[in-house]
């Protein structure tokens, strides 16, 4: 459940394992409107952040926000189940360039896969 604490922190569930992910600083603001508040927070072992789907889904256009933390999201990039596919800061650690390397250049047609 989405929360808001009463040192001003936001708690927010994981998509996965259902662990806490607590914003790593308090609100400086009062505002409850959720969308405001995600685009302002930082968090601690994970992350809060909104996607949406396009044409073609029952739910095209709809804006969520998702919690993920930092070892589910390590574990479905592990199972392929997530592409990483690039830092927007501009750099990446040697983890990353490999996965860069090795996964995001090298999609591949199901019918050629082995
Ligand atoms: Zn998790």
């Amino acid at each position: 459940m989405v929360r808001k604490n009463k040192d001003n922190t936001i708690t927010f569930p994981c998509i996965i394992c259902d662990v806490d992910i607590v914003s790593s600083l308090p609100l400086d603001e009062k505002s409850n409107n959720t969308n405001d508040v995600l685009d302002k927070l930082m968090w601690n072992d994970g992350g809060v952040d909104k996607f949406s789907l396009n044409y073609g889904s029952i739910h095209d256009s709809n804006v969520y926000a998702i919690g993920i933390c930092d070892k589910c999201l390590k574990k479905l990039k592990k199972d392929k189940k997530i592409l990483f596919l690039y830092n927007y800061m501009g750099y990446y650690n040697d983890d990353e360039k490999n996965i860069l390397d090795e996964e995001f250049t090298g999609l591949e047609n199901a019918d050629t896969k082995r």
